[in-house]
């Protein structure tokens, strides 16, 4: 069984009613996903989240995206508090996330939203820490700041999702008892440091995501030109994660069948919750 730790089946690409996203998890099970985890980006998206998980059987992670954060009220808060409260006893709920840090989009780093980004984050990991949950977090040029305020408030397990840094950093989040999320963007040639990085960190480190509808593999990834050209942006969903799966495997020169059984248990090392759907999952494949 192959585990997507990280999708956005909500997101307004999957169409009105999530009419796409049912098709896709649909396709996605048929190939051997047999459980997703879909991370909230923000307060008006949290009963989304955790309605469309049950829906399809699999699991949500309430929380404020950095990329959320200049709308983000700090009574989003205190909701993120009492949501996490009132869904404890829900099997499908495994983490806080998706939370952290971007310092690449631009209106994301002027000092304001600097502090701003790091006040919504902390206080969530603090939330996380109270609710006894592990967190998924974003990183984009922001590896060292993330680490620095996890390593001042741990939370045990967690995944440092899409991760794109150095060995350094690699190693850090591994100390601090997280797993490295690996999806579409191995699948390029030219992405030399984090194919060496798949190939070589230790077995027990790696889970897959496919980050979808972002970040697409390479099979699916249309050029600026090709797209002037009138050729249609593919689609990513989690029915590509297999595919992202034999990228890793060969890179690892390791059998699916051993990456499938190692990436699955450390899903369920970073989400401790989801072993038990887990089990639930494969019962009914
Ligand atoms: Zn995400």
């Amino acid at each position: 069984m192959w585990i997507d730790t990280h999708c956005h089946l909500d997101a307004p690409e999957f169409g009105a009613g999530h009419a796409l996203a049912l098709a896709a998890r649909e396709r996605a099970r048929s190939s051997g996903v047999g459980l997703c985890v879909i991370p909230a980006v923000q307060r008006s998206n949290w009963d989304s989240v955790r309605h469309l998980s049950h829906r399809l059987g699999d699991a949500y992670a309430l929380g404020i995206h950095p990329l959320c954060v200049p709308q983000a009220q700090d009574e989003d808060l205190q909701a993120l508090d009492a949501a996490l409260s009132a869904h404890r006893d829900d099997p499908r709920l495994v983490a806080v996330g998706e939370i952290g840090l971007d310092f690449f989009v631009p209106a994301l780093c002027t000092p304001a939203m600097r502090e701003r980004q790091q006040h919504l984050y902390r206080e969530q990991l603090r939330l996380a820490r109270a609710h006894g949950l592990p967190v998924i977090v974003h990183v984009r040029r922001s590896a060292d700041l993330v680490l620095k305020h996890l390593r001042e408030l741990p939370t045990g397990s967690g995944i440092a999702h899409a991760f794109n840094g150095s060995e350094q950093q690699a190693q850090a989040f591994l100390n601090l008892g997280f797993k490295l999320g690996f999806g579409g963007a191995v699948t390029f040639e030219p992405a030399r440091q984090l194919r060496r990085l798949a190939s070589s960190l230790p077995l027990d480190s790696l889970v897959l995501e496919t980050d979808a509808p972002d970040i697409q593999p390479q099979w699916l990834y249309v050029t600026a030109a090709q797209r002037e050209a009138g050729q249609a942006q593919g689609v990513n969903t989690p029915a590509e994660l297999p595919r992202i799966a034999a990228v890793v495997a060969d890179l690892r020169q390791l059998p699916l069948e051993e990456l499938a059984q190692a990436t699955q248990a450390n899903a369920f090392a970073a989400l401790h919750r989801l072993a038990g759907l887990g089990r639930d999952a494969q019962g009914a494949a």
